[in-house]
């Protein structure tokens, strides 16, 4: 009998996670479905368990139930732990494994796909919010060293303790920023929805840095350097448009720039090898979702 897997949100249309996994079955001839469920905003607990009663083996979780099914699993891995927030169910007997695979499929994204090692670089994640806190860990196992800046900062310096004792991370503000460089900043805040830009120091002398062949001239005022190193990776998690912070990264000089595309589909990968046990190829269902 054909396996019934589904997607869980409100609002639910806009997900891509169907032809995703659509994708990754008849590429790896799983004999699976998978939905898109629109739960009430008052009934995630209770559509989840009809879904499972009614035959479902797993569901992904979007926003805004991922605390919600946090709550919901009786078992927890690792890195849903960590991130105390839950974008993957599996249905196994009684128990409901809960698991986080943001950060999988962002680390995936950046290290295979971009070819950007992460191991010692300088990370700036912005946004303190349910993809900040998926992604945290998985950065930090990747070794690279994180400075999280968020609009309120008290947010910010408490993901930074939450994590503090897997690996170099930092709590800051925005304003705290100036004079600082890193080498790959991350948009985990939702201000791309709003078509808005985090508020990010602006350096004046960007142009030096887009171009391999000019002398990077940072100056004597470390001010105006702006917060983009040479070669800066510049990555938004949001898809499917070119927002105000990969527009300013571009403006600022960040060398390589990326939306969050890949991730969504490295994220449903991690899923799909949950629930299979197969690991699907990624590369041709992103050139394919690029092409729509
Ligand atoms: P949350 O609502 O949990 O958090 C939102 C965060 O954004 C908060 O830290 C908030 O700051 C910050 N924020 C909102 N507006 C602004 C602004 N104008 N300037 C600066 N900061 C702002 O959202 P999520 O963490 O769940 O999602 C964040 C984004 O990540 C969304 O765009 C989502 O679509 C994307 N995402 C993409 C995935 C992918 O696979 N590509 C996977 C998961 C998420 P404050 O605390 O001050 O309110």
């Amino acid at each position: 009998m054909t396996d019934r897997y589904a997607v869980f949100g409100n609002p639910i249309s806009h997900s891509k996670s169907p032809l995703i996994h659509s994708q990754f079955a008849s590429q790896t001839g799983q004999d699976l479905s998978y939905g898109a469920v629109l739960a009430p905003l008052n009934g995630f607990r209770d559509t989840v368990l009809a879904f499972r009663t009614e035959g479902g083996r797993g569901i992904n979780i979007t926003v805004p139930f991922k605390f919600e099914a946090f709550q919901l699993a009786t078992q927890l891995t690792a890195r849903a732990h960590a991130a105390q927030a839950v974008n993957t169910l599996k249905f196994d007997g009684a128990e409901i494994i809960g698991d986080n695979t943001d950060g999988a499929g962002l680390v995936a994204d950046i290290e295979r796909n971009l070819d950007f090692i992460l191991h010692g670089k300088r990370v700036l994640l912005m946004g303190a919010g349910g993809a900040a806190y998926g992604v945290a860990l998985p950065l930090l196992n990747a070794g690279a060293i994180v400075t999280v800046a968020n609009r309120t900062e008290d947010k910010a310096h408490q993901l930074a303790s939450v994590f503090s004792a897997h690996g170099a991370i930092q709590g800051s503000s925005y304003t705290e920023l100036t004079g600082s460089q890193f080498d790959c900043v991350i948009n985990a805040t939702s201000s791309s929805l709003a078509d808005s830009l985090p508020p990010l120091p602006r350096g004046d002398c960007a142009k030096s840095h887009s171009s391999p062949d000019e002398p990077v001239t940072n100056g004597e005022n470390t001010n105006n350097r702006g917060i983009f190193a040479p070669n800066a990776l510049a990555y938004d998690m949001m898809y499917g448009k070119e927002t105000p912070f990969l527009i300013f990264a571009r403006e600022q000089g960040a060398a390589q720039l990326a939306d969050g595309l890949g991730m969504l589909v490295e994220q449903a990968a991690e899923s799909f090898f949950l629930w299979r046990n197969v690991r699907p190829d990624t590369a041709p269902v992103i050139a394919k979702l690029r092409l729509n």
